[in-house]
């Protein structure tokens, strides 16, 4: 039976998130810091527009690039938090989740081995979506001493007469970590030198702690017209459930990749399109309230983690804090699945987020303070229980 299964897809691994999960799931009195998503749940008056507009009969497929109302919502969003300017009807298009734009921009562009640079560690989708798509993964490894950021030698390194893309996630997920702009223009001047696409994943850019911190590479001279950006409403809106996201491309690109959309989804669910604009028109509010929420959790969560001795990186944005754990001496396997038996808390071994994650865990701090006291006392005990050994 196997042999009739694609080979793409028999050398998947599965995500090494699930398995703890899975694990997490069957136990009792499990304190979760596992899990890659908001603890609020959607605004109300979000919900009330998606209720209304079913209410009104609007339950039809909606435009295939999404509806425009939408579209243009995003357009004034995207100028108004981050300073790019897309037209609604040229250059985006709605998605199912950033996910599904990750995957039919990656569709789109590659050629069969085709190279893409990834930095690691990264979110576990890039590298089994590249080589979906026909493309080879190319890991850039990144460490805490340089708090997670690609160095543009590395960059110059990796590449090959057979790259065509980097995949760039800033904020980031799993380390919070983020690029400034003159970090992004010396990216850029390698990326346009060697006229390569680029990815920019800015699903967590709602969620950047200081203000003004994040930019855009696409915003930077030469850059908008090679980037493909991808975003949605799951994490700075809490509507993970919703499955909405959108790409933002130059025409020329967008046309290419609304093919590969039109014949796999036709469109995107009409109601949560009418949520998503009421998210765009009011939820700027919510938004900063969320965000406000996590940078406290944030300040906790990174000093108790200190204190227990497991040495983290300030996350500049997105929800995870990725401390090391190569103190204790256990691999990131050892610690998160003892920490799990031992002391019932949840965390993501680093390695799920490739072969650089080692030695480290991932904590989403997306969850209530109440919770996230008890896991750090848990934490402690457990951490000075293994200095004692
Ligand atoms: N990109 C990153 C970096 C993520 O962490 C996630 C989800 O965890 C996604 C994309 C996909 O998000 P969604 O499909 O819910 O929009």
């Amino acid at each position: 039976m196997k042999s009739y299964i694609s080979s793409r897809v028999e050398q998947l691994k599965p995500s090494g998130i699930r398995r703890f999960f899975d694990l997490a799931g069957s136990m009792e009195g499990v304190i979760t810091l596992g899990v890659g998503e908001p603890d609020f749940t959607t605004p109300w008056s979000i919900c009330h527009a998606a209720i209304q507009s079913m209410e009104r009969g609007y339950t039809t497929y909606t435009e295939m690039e999404g509806l425009l109302e939408l579209r243009r919502e995003i357009s004034l969003y995207m100028d108004r938090r981050f300073h790019l300017s897309y037209s609604p009807d040229k250059e985006i298009l709605i998605t199912v989740g950033g996910s599904q734009a990750l995957d039919i921009t990656l569709r789109a562009i590659l050629n069969p081995d085709d190279e893409v640079l990834i930095i690691e560690p990264s979110y576990v989708a890039y590298e089994a979506l590249v080589s979906l798509a026909g493309g080879k993964p190319i890991p850039i490894r990144t460490s805490i001493d340089k708090e997670f950021k690609p160095q543009p030698q590395q960059i110059r390194e990796a590449i090959s007469p057979r790259t065509k893309a980097i995949i760039l996630c800033f904020p980031n997920n799993p380390t919070g970590s983020l690029l400034d702009r003159n970090e992004l223009k010396a990216l850029a001047d390698i990326i346009i030198e060697h006229d390569l696409f680029v990815l920019s994943d800015e699903i967590y850019a709602e969620l950047t702690y200081e203000e003004g911190a994040f930019s855009s590479i696409a915003s930077i001279k030469g850059m908008r017209e090679r980037t493909i950006v991808v975003s949605g409403f799951s994490k700075g809106f809490a509507m993970t459930g919703w499955r909405l996201g959108y790409l933002c491309a130059p025409e020329s690109i967008r046309e290419e990749i609304l093919k590969v959309c039109q014949y796999t989804t036709i469109s995107v669910p009409s109601m949560t399109q009418y949520g998503a604009i009421e998210a765009l028109k009011d939820g700027d509010k919510y938004a900063m309230e969320m965000r406000n929420s996590y940078r406290t959790r944030r300040d906790f969560i990174v000093r108790h983690l200190e204190e227990a001795g497991l040495k983290c990186h300030l996350p500049a944005g997105a929800f995870y804090v990725f401390p090391s754990i190569k103190e204790t001496g256990l691999t990131s396997e050892e610690f998160a699945e003892k920490l799990l038996t031992q002391h019932k808390v949840a965390v993501v071994p680093g390695n799920a987020f490739g072969d650089s994650g080692e030695g480290h865990v991932r904590c989403s701090y997306a969850t209530s303070m109440d919770k996230i006291k008890e896991a750090m006392k848990r934490i402690k005990q457990f951490v000075d229980h293994l200095n004692k050994d």
